[in-house]
């Protein structure tokens, strides 16, 4: 099975010059959405990246805020509108703790068109998931838990697939002492790292419960993550941002530290 990681996103909440974090998992040509960004630039970046809609088959949201859900109610809009058209066959799944699931179905009820909404529930199935609950998704399954967040209930996801390799999935929360069990020795870890330490009173990603490049990696690092792939950025240095955030996270982090940029492909080994 080849399975690449297709980087919608890479940036926070408040970029300008990068969409907000959103990837989509693939395996032999079918997709499954880990976040959805904050808007219409997920349309944009699956248009660039080649991205059917029709081989889109499953989205997992990890919280409530704008630059994680708002891009999902677009999701369903291309899902759905390709579903009434006849070009998307069979089912759509929406995965996200209980709260969240009933937000985004009064958000997306509020929102779409009645064709649409018509389909919620019915083949675009927006399904809550308990800490700890399993699912199965591409050839994998994938284990939903809490991060631990105290800001907002927040939700990540670890893929095990049938040959062994794992992908974690932290959306914007840090790396808490209670989810290393579930991330120990992950062949890929997807997590945030707003800036570098070196820049931290300009950024302060303790004022927003984030982390430096240095935080992040010290704690991949311990939990002997073999890839580390860092988003939810700034983004004021443009290009240099791989090289610069890959220099300093090199001092703490020993596998391989990926810095992509939006819109690229990653390989997974
Ligand atoms: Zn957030
Ligand atoms: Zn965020």
């Amino acid at each position: 099975m080849s399975r690449r990681l297709y980087v919608f996103g890479t940036g926070h909440a408040m970029v300008t010059r990068l969409y907000n974090s959103c990837f989509a998992l693939e395996e032999d040509g079918r997709f499954f959405l880990l976040d959805a960004g904050g808007g219409s630039g997920i349309l944009q970046a699956a248009a660039a990246m080649g991205v059917p809609w029709d081989a889109v088959r499953f989205l997992f949201l990890t919280h409530t805020h704008t630059d994680h859900l708002l891009g999902g109610v677009w999701a369903v809009r291309a899902v759905g509108s390709r579903m009434c058209s006849g070009q998307y066959l069979g089912e759509f799944t929406v995965w996200g703790h209980h709260a969240l699931i009933d937000a985004f179905r009064t958000v997306c009820r509020a929102v779409l068109s009645p064709g649409i909404c018509a389909l919620l529930d019915r083949r675009i199935l927006l399904q809550p998931v308990e800490d700890g609950a399993q699912r199965s998704v591409l050839s994998g399954t994938a284990v939903f838990f809490d991060t631990g967040c105290t800001q907002v209930c927040q939700f990540g996801c670890a893929v095990r697939f049938p040959d062994g390799q794992r992908l974690a999935y932290l959306g914007d929360e840090p790396i808490h002492p209670q989810v290393r069990p579930l991330l120990s020795g992950c062949g890929y870890l997807i997590a945030e790292a707003l800036c570098l330490e070196s820049e931290r009173q300009i950024h302060r990603p303790e004022a927003s419960f984030h982390s430096s490049v240095k935080e992040t990696c010290e704690r991949a690092e311990a939990l002997g993550v073999r890839h580390l792939i860092l988003c939810h950025t700034e983004d004021t240095h443009g290009p240099a941002r791989r090289a610069l955030y890959t220099a300093e996270g090199g001092r703490w982090f020993s596998g391989t530290l990926l810095v992509p940029d939006d819109r690229e492909i990653v390989p997974l080994a």
